[in-house]
């Protein structure tokens, strides 16, 4: 796909690894409507939007598509984290996280690939995930299904919305230098540990993550997968015997 010219809808957009994706999707050539529950000002259009509540989605949707002319590309972001240990991890918490995450997730894939084919052009979408979704991280159970089933969801929607010459492919972060990351900092260590284990030995920049994205859009011949861009730190292994030379 060229990225010149090209529409895009970015939720999320107005921090971390969104505001990333604005950044060089707009360097690229692309125009490029936020929808964020924060204003986003380096955009070409900026529209307050809570993905979780459907409606919003709908109608942002629609006003981004007929401000840019269409929408060819779609970086389904936005995202939450949220830790709890099991045995506490009330309903409240569990819904609050699979609303945005999933929920929402779902909503603004489905409301971007219909106004794909109503302007009757092909399409890349490319949802931010995690390698959450495929490790298991103790206390983050919502946060890990959530990402687990939009992973799910990116590989059933490429094969049916294919026949529409719409891809849709994931990005699964690691562990990522932005606002989220940042709650983190209350654990003391925690990130020196994660960036130990990184095969390429550090926390990755939101900027990393986003070339990924933005390169995925670009694929053509490329649907349904989901890209780790974590820097090598979902090989680590637990019974690596190097661990214990
Ligand atoms: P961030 O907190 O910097 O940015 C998230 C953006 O989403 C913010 O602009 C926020 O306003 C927006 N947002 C939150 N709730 C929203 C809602 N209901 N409706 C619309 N917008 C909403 O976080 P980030 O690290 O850039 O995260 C981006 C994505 O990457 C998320 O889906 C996150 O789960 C995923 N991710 C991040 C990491 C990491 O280490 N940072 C790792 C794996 C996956």
């Amino acid at each position: 796909m060229e990225l010149r010219g090209a529409a895009a809808i970015v939720t999320g957009g107005a921090s971390g690894i969104g505001a990333a994706t604005v950044a060089q999707l707009r360097a690229a050539g692309a125009r490029v409507a936020v929808l964020d529950v924060h204003d986003a000002p380096d955009a070409d259009v900026s529209l307050r939007c809570d993905v979780g509540d459907e409606e919003q989605v709908v109608a942002r949707v629609r006003e981004a598509a007929d401000q840019l002319s269409g929408l060819d590309i779609a970086i389904v972001n936005a995202g939450i984290g949220g830790m709890s240990p099991l045995l506490d991890l009330s309903t409240l918490e569990w819904d609050r996280v699979m609303r945005v995450n999933l929920r929402g997730g779902f909503v603004t894939l489905r409301e971007c690939a219909r106004a794909m084919v109503d302007h009757e052009r092909p399409g890349a979408i490319v949802a931010i995930t995690s390698v959450s979704g495929f490790l298991t991280d103790r206390l983050m159970a919502h946060y890990s299904v959530s990402k687990a089933g939009l992973a799910a969801l990116v590989r059933v929607a490429a094969r049916e919305l294919g026949p529409h010459g719409i891809r849709v492919n994931g990005v699964a972060p690691g562990t990522t230098d932005t606002p989220m990351f940042a709650a983190t900092d209350r654990m003391r260590g925690y990130r020196e540990r994660v960036a130990g284990r990184a095969a390429l030995g550090r926390v990755g920049s939101a900027a990393e993550v986003a070339q990924a994205a933005v390169a995925l859009c670009a694929l053509d011949w490329v649907t349904g997968q989901i890209v780790a861009a974590d820097g090598g730190v979902s090989l680590a292994s637990p019974i690596d015997p190097m661990d214990s030379m």
